[in-house]
């Protein structure tokens, strides 16, 4: 199961901490960043790495563009963090102002982002519902027919693989502890209240964990005998040889999704399609799915096969994933879809004419983690005494991380967030105020 051995580094682990952080993706990056400028004593764990995960997978868009208005104040505040970020870090996340356009030559898809852009109306964004023309002045290399566009100039994009582990960087400059390599086993707590964690090098005595931990945070909550109903959709990506430019927008058209990248090279994907890899879990969330799968936007292939008979031989009581569920698998075997990545590819050549030959120099997929809502939670239940949960980003998390990173801190400060945060509560599910989501992925 594992790639990286757990290996306990002497003293590597310290005995106490004000917060331990499950997961080092970008959500416990930037919340162990912001923790420990305000002061805490901050420990970031992970089964893997920094960013092992969604986090160095994503395709890097950073937009308002498309998302859910309860997610809207949030990705405006972070928005303005963007900006910054590269000299709050002092490192370079590749970031690109270029805004996000989505266009189509489809009736159903423009009928959606005009609902779309009707509903955001007094919510003070800038995005622009584009005519034929606009849209092809914005796009000079596109041949085919348009329908229309929808763009945001203030979006932008960056490079996921730079920007968690510069979170993590600068937490450790602050003086957070970053241990990889290492799971939590079990989050202890007494009388109700978080008082430690079991972590596979060690205890460390705490009143404040937070779950971070992507695909995986319902296996963990699930000791705490918590149900979250969390699942997960495969998402495939590549990167393609340096090519012309196109646009600086992060692009998403009917078939082929991407962003440049620094070096020229663009981050590729079909802007429609992902696999759900069939496991008991899933089947067990059906009553929670089957419709935000049968009302899906993009696209989802069902498969059914290895990954469940892998599933079924990692519940015999003899295997670690069985002895550790919150570990479970530490770097799971997450394949690409090369004919998807191919098809991609053959649109881009087909819309873009002039952009030459595009080669595939590396392709990889990652495991999105989704809640029937499409919304993620971000909370700290009053019901579990020091537990915080970050998770659930279906697909669009990595633009959220430096705001719920803050976020975060205020909730393990006790400070008061001037952001709604309501909908995204643990006890929505429980409560059964569930939504319809606007994508799960
Ligand atoms: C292909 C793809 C494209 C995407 N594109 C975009 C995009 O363009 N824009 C956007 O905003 N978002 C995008 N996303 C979504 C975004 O990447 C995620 O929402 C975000 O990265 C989630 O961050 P996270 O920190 O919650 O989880 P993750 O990055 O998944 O990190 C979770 C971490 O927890 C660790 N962990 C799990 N269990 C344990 C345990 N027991 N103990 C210790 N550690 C544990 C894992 O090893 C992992 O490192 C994309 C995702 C994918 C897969």
């Amino acid at each position: 199961m594992t790639s990286i051995p757990a290996q306990p580094a002497p003293n590597a682990v310290p005995a106490s901490a004000d917060i331990v952080i499950v997961g080092a993706g970008i959500q416990g990056c930037a919340s162990a960043y912001y923790m420990a400028r305000a002061g805490l004593k901050v420990v970031l764990i992970d089964k893997s790495r920094v960013a092992a995960q969604q986090s160095s997978r994503a395709w890097g868009f950073v937009r308002v563009q498309m998302r859910d208005p309860d997610e809207i104040p949030l990705m405006q505040a972070c928005k303005e963090i963007w900006r910054g970020l590269e000299a709050e870090l002092n490192t370079d996340l590749e970031w690109n102002p270029g805004g996000a356009l989505y266009v189509t030559n489809r009736p159903a898809t423009m009928a959606y982002r005009e609902k779309w852009f009707q509903d955001t109306r007094d919510m003070g964004l800038d995005s622009k519902l584009l005519s034929p023309a606009e849209t092809a002045n914005l796009l000079p290399g596109h041949s085919g027919p348009i329908l229309g566009g929808l763009f945001t100039a203030s979006d932008g994009h960056a490079e996921p693989r730079k920007v968690a582990p510069a979170f993590a960087q600068r937490a450790r400059d602050l003086g957070a502890v970053v241990l990889e390599g290492c799971g939590a086993v079990e989050i202890e707590r007494a009388g109700g209240k978080v008082v430690g964690i079991v972590t596979e090098w060690g205890r460390i005595k705490t009143d404040k964990v937070m779950v971070s931990a992507g695909a995986s945070s319902w296996r963990i909550l699930k000791g705490l005998g918590i149900f979250l109903p969390q699942s997960h959709i495969r998402a495939s990506v590549a990167r393609t040889n340096i090519l012309p430019h196109l646009t600086d927008a992060a692009f998403v058209g009917d078939n082929v999704a991407f962003r440049k990248r620094k070096d020229g090279s663009f981050n590729i994907a079909s802007s429609l399609h992902g696999d759900v890899d069939l496991t008991l879990d899933h089947l067990r969330l059906t009553p929670w799915y089957w419709k935000p799968y049968l009302d899906s936007k993009k696209g989802i292939d069902l498969h059914i096969g290895a990954p469940m008979l892998r599933d079924f031989a990692q519940r015999m009581p003899w295997r670690d994933e069985a002895k550790f569920p919150a570990i479970h698998e530490r770097e799971p075997q997450i394949l690409p879809q090369q004919q998807r990545l191919k098809n991609a590819v053959s649109v881009l050549q087909r819309d873009f004419p002039g952009i030459g030959r595009v080669g595939i120099a590396e392709q990889w997929a990652g495991n999105i983690d989704s809640l029937p809502d499409g919304i993620p939670v971000l909370d700290a239940p009053s019901d579990h005494p020091g537990l915080l949960i970050a998770t659930g980003f279906c697909g669009h998390g990595f633009a959220l991380g430096p705001i719920v990173g803050r976020v975060m801190c205020d909730l393990a400060t006790g400070k008061n967030s001037n952001l709604p945060l309501r909908a995204f509560r643990l006890s929505r599910y429980a409560e059964g105020d569930v939504k319809q989501p606007m994508s799960i992925w």
